[in-house]
């Protein structure tokens, strides 16, 4: 936990309230990314390292408060945010993990130097509080080799050349049989897909993933 988190007393990321880090009242402002089937992105047919990504599934709209609260964590040094986001996101993506549930979670990964100055990998933080909230286990096996920080800037070709090779294996870990991807933001699924093609190619029999937000 940083050490602002320590000495300063939360507020809400949504309305700036004191006491929690998102208030009851703006979590339940959150919107499901949308009706069930809705929620389901296909695998982006463009992408090149192939289809080893099944499906992913996000839990709500990427925008108001929910938008904020991401940015915060993401950005602004607010890991505490975890927690609430995870929690949640959990009860509208529990079907999908318990039809997973053999399945470890597998946070994207973010570039060392990122990790330096965030002090922490967001997705691994949401992963922790999702595998807590349903008795799953975390295996934190790839690393970013290449920063794609401006993956959001780029349009889809340039997006796809710009992750091929960025994520690799961690030394010495081994690809759990079945993995649920975990990402804060889902876009296009071409992040899920980079690491997924990983899992695949080191022997993952299946791959899917969910993320708390999906930008549409
Ligand atoms: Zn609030």
């Amino acid at each position: 936990m940083a050490l602002l988190d320590l000495l300063i007393p939360p507020a809400c990321s949504g309305c700036g309230t004191y006491g929690e880090a998102l208030c009851r009242r703006c979590r339940s402002a959150f919107r499901p990314a949308g009706a069930p089937l809705d929620r389901f992105v296909a695998p982006d047919p463009a992408v090149v390292v192939g289809d080893e990504l099944q499906v992913a599934v996000a839990a709500f709209r990427y925008d108001g408060v929910l938008r904020r609260a991401l940015s915060r964590l993401k950005y602004g040094g607010a890991s505490r945010l975890a927690k609430p986001l995870a929690e949640a996101a959990a009860p509208l993506l529990a079907d999908f993990a318990e039809h997973h549930r053999s399945a470890a979670l597998v946070p994207v990964p973010v570039h060392p130097e990122r990790l330096r100055q965030r002090g922490y990998n967001q997705a691994a933080l949401l992963a922790r509080h999702l595998a807590g909230d349903w008795a799953g286990e975390v295996a934190d096996v790839l690393v970013r080799a290449r920063p794609t920080s401006q993956q959001h800037r780029l349009n889809r070709a340039e997006r796809l050349r710009n992750l091929r090779d960025a994520f690799a294996l961690r030394t010495g870990a081994r690809a759990p049989p079945a993995a649920i991807l975990v990402d804060d933001i889902l876009t296009t699924s071409a992040t899920l897909e980079a690491c997924a093609g990983v899992l695949r190619a080191a022997g993952s029999v299946r791959v899917v993933g969910i993320a708390i937000a999906r930008e549409v």
